[in-house]
């Protein structure tokens, strides 16, 4: 049973809540208008982010994400991607060292654990 009733206009509301607080808000990251929010059906991935030619898509699986914990969790994962991809990186869609990196300040700054985030 979720909780959630998932809509793109509460993943962009989490976009800007995050885009505010440390880390995040260092990093340049684009207005929640600049890009594209979705729900989705997904048992394999909790979110994503695509980029469809100029869009940026960042998506939640509805499957994954019952709890507005999990959104929140789900929504700044998908933003260090996104950091990844403005600074330009090739490998933006991977979990290697600069998203280790990344992604320690962003558990440190928002008690997400490290080992599930
Ligand atoms: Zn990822």
């Amino acid at each position: 049973m979720t909780t959630l009733h998932l809509n793109p206009g509460m993943i962009g509301t989490v976009y800007d809540v995050l885009r505010g607080t440390k880390p995040f808000h260092r990093w340049g990251l684009p207005e929640a208008e600049a890009l594209t929010f979705r729900v989705y059906r997904s048992r394999a991935e909790r979110g994503a982010l695509e980029r469809v030619g100029e869009k940026i898509i960042l998506g939640v699986s509805e499957h994954s994400n019952g709890h507005l914990y999990s959104l929140i969790e789900t929504v700044a994962h998908e933003m260090v991607h996104l950091r990844l991809l403005s600074l330009g990186m090739k490998n933006w869609e991977r979990h290697g060292v600069r998203f280790e990196h990344l992604a320690k300040a962003v558990c440190a700054a928002h008690g997400f654990d490290p080992k599930a985030f």
